[in-house]
């Protein structure tokens, strides 16, 4: 009986010389990302198991915050990130951060390799007016900026999303993600969404659940619907016939959201749709294909 109370300080004081240990040792943390091979415009989905219970878990990735959330059936944290296309080949710093049930604070730091992505440069031949808007156009213009400025502001850390993310219409690709064009040999830019080779009218899906930020029409974009899936990530889906949905409401993954059509500027009816990771656009193609939890 006078013994317990030393024996319990003992195994108190090894177990917490033992949880010192694990807190800092960077080997028992189990860190993966998807896709394997990293490169510059890649979304990409880090998947954490730290050595100890955690209460919340956050990450510092090439100056963004990465936010976690815990899925206690598998054990593991998952967060979704990006890299932008400017992003030179080279290795980033992933350093992750987590705070245990006792409020210590534990962290991770790995070196990750990004490579360089290819993409195709081409040549595009279109009519005047789809490389010189007009003053009235441009007026509208400005101001689609002041909304999309407004809302690409907000970041919402809470996971919307879950499950794999689905391509919003089953149709062929007809320009990839990533392309610079170069419009009548002189206007420049760098094609940041995933074109579908859809007639107008088609249904259009949302490529996982959200929430509805933007459903208006638009100059560039057309009827445009932008989907908030948290974590920081944004589904835009232009040219649009038909809004089925309103900004505000909350759409699950497969949900009709609108009608394909050609409408803002485009040469034709067409599906564009990107995905904005904190501000960067991410190829939609390599999202399509994560396994997702
Ligand atoms: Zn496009």
């Amino acid at each position: 009986m006078i013994r317990t109370p030393l024996i319990c300080i003992l195994i108190f004081s090894l177990s917490s010389t033992l949880f010192v240990q694990l807190a800092s040792a960077d080997e028992l943390w189990t860190v993966h990302w998807e896709p394997f091979r990293l490169v510059n415009g890649s979304p990409i989905l880090f998947q954490v198991t730290p050595p100890v219970h955690l209460k919340s878990l956050e990450a510092k990735w090439m100056d963004h915050e990465v936010y976690f959330s815990f899925d206690p059936h598998k054990k593991k944290w998952y967060g979704i990130a990006g890299i932008s296309l400017d992003t030179k080949e080279g290795k980033y710093p992933l350093q992750l951060s987590g705070v245990t049930s006792r409020g210590m604070k534990i962290t991770f730091l790995r070196n990750v390799a990004v490579t360089r992505g290819t993409y195709e440069s081409i040549a595009v031949t279109v009519g005047k007016q789809f490389t010189e808007p007009d003053p009235e156009q441009l007026k509208k213009a400005m101001q689609d900026k002041s909304v999309k400025q407004e809302v690409f502001g907000r970041v919402n850390p809470l996971k919307e999303w879950s499950g794999g993310f689905e391509p919003p219409v089953t149709a062929r690709i007809s320009d990839v993600f990533g392309t610079q064009r170069t419009f009548n040999g002189q206007v420049q830019s760098t094609h940041q969404g995933l074109d579908f080779a859809v007639p107008g009218g088609t249904p259009v899906s949302a490529v996982n659940s959200g929430t509805v930020l933007v459903a208006r029409p638009m100059f560039f974009e057309g009827n445009c619907v932008m989907l908030d899936h948290g974590q920081g990530l944004l589904t835009i889906y232009m040219h649009l016939s038909e809004f089925k949905v309103k900004e505000g409401e909350h759409v699950k993954r497969g949900q009709l959201i609108g009608l394909s059509g050609g409408t803002g500027r485009a040469t034709g009816p067409h599906l564009h749709v990107a995905v904005r990771w904190e501000g960067l656009y991410v190829d939609p193609a390599v999202l399509f294909n994560l396994k997702l939890p």
